[in-house]
C-alpha cells in the first residue's frame, strides 16, 4: 500500500547555501550506499516556508548505512544539533530530515513512515522529509509530513524549493559572536549578585517591619519578589477595601515606592511616592495616613 501523497503549491522550502552544499557533499561522499541527515532552521508558519539553515551529517558511530536502509547516530545528532543551534541568536529548531534512496524510488518505505512519524513527534511543527536519488543525476524530492488517522503519515510533495542564503530573513541567520557570549555571561553573574543583594535587603525589611505588621489588624500582608522587576522586592497589604503595594528598589541606596491601589480595580494606581527607605517606613506611611488609608 502506498501512502497517500497530496500535492499543494502553498508550501515552500528554502535552503541556505551551506545546508545544501553539506547535503550534496554527504551524498557524494557515500555514493554507493544510503546516507542522510537532519535539517535545522526556522519555520515561517504564516507564509508556510521552511528555512533550512544547517544540515547535520548522520554521525559515525552506530550508524547503519545499508542499501535501502539507513539509520543515524541519535546521540551524535542530538549533541551536534544543540551545539549548532546555540550559535544562533534565534535558536534553530529541528525542521526536517533527509535520506538517500536506491535507484529511482522517491517515495517512503514503511520503515521510513515510522521514522517520519517519530520525527513528527519530536518536532515543534510539521517537519520536512526529503529523499535523494542518483538516477544517475542528483535529485532531491521534498515532502511535508503530517499525521493521519490511518496510521501512515500524510505526505505533501513540495515543488517550490529555493537554494540561496539570500532568500533567508537576516534575523534567522544572525549568530552570536564572542563578545555576545562574554557579555551574556557577565549579565548572568550580575543578575546573581543582584539577587543575593535583593534577598539580603528583603530580610532586612522583613525584620524591620515584622513587629508592626504582626500587631496591626487592618491588613493581611505578604513579602515577595516583584515579578516584573529583578531589582525590587514587594510588600503587599490587603484589607477588605484597599490594596497597597510597596516596592523596594535596590539601587545605590534602598529606595521605596509605594502605590495605593483600589482593591476592586487593582490595576489602577491611585498614587505613587518615592522615598529613601528607613526602618518602620511602612508603619509611618500607614499611621500618618498620607494615602488616606485606615
Ligand atoms: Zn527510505
Amino acid at each position: 500500500m502506498l501512502s497517500q501523497i497530496f500535492s499543494k503549491d502553498d508550501y515552500q522550502v528554502v535552503f541556505s547555501d551551506k545546508a545544501y552544499n553539506d547535503l550534496v557533499f554527504e551524498v557524494f561522499d557515500n555514493k554507493t550506499t544510503e546516507t542522510g541527515g537532519i535539517f535545522l532552521g526556522n519555520i515561517d508558519q504564516d507564509k508556510k516556508i521552511w528555512y533550512i539553515i544547517e544540515m547535520i551529517d548522520p554521525g559515525y558511530n552506530e550508524i547503519i548505512r545499508q542499501h535501502a536502509y539507513f539509520e543515524y547516530d541519535h546521540e551524535y545528532v542530538n549533541h551536534l544539533a544543540n551545539i549548532i543551534s546555540k550559535r544562533y541568536k534565534k535558536d534553530l529548531q529541528l525542521v526536517g530530515l533527509w535520506h538517500r534512496h536506491p535507484g529511482s524510488m522517491d517515495t517512503f518505505s514503511i520503515t521510513d513512515d515510522g521514522t517520519n512519524l517519530e520525527f513528527l513527534k519530536i518536532c515543534k511543527h510539521n517537519p520536512i522529509s526529503a529523499l535523494v536519488n542518483l538516477d544517475p543525476d542528483f535529485r532531491l524530492t521534498l515532502y511535508h509530513v503530517d499525521d493521519s488517522i490511518v496510521g501512515r503519515p500524510n505526505y505533501t510533495k513540495i515543488d517550490d524549493v529555493k537554494i540561496g542564503t539570500d532568500y533567508i530573513p537576516k534575523d534567522y541567520l544572525e549568530t552570536l559572536n564572542y563578545e555576545d557570549i562574554i557579555n551574556n555571561h557577565k549579565q548572568s553573574m550580575n543578575f546573581q549578585k543582584d539577587k543575593n543583594q535583593l534577598e539580603e535587603k528583603l530580610d532586612e525589611i522583613v525584620t524591620n517591619e515584622f513587629d508592626y505588621l504582626e500587631k496591626q489588624t487592618t491588613y493581611e500582608y505578604d513579602f515577595g519578589q516583584y515579578n516584573y522587576d529583578d531589582r525590587s522586592v514587594g510588600l503587599t497589604l490587603k484589607s477588605s477595601s484597599k490594596k497597597i503595594c510597596f516596592r523596594f528598589f535596590i539601587d545605590e541606596e534602598l529606595t521605596i515606592f509605594y502605590d495605593l491601589e483600589k482593591f476592586e480595580d487593582v490595576n489602577k494606581v491611585v498614587s505613587v511616592s518615592r522615598h529613601k527607605y528607613k526602618p518602620i517606613t511602612v508603619k509611618k506611611v500607614l499611621e500618618e495616613d498620607k494615602l488616606g488609608v485606615v
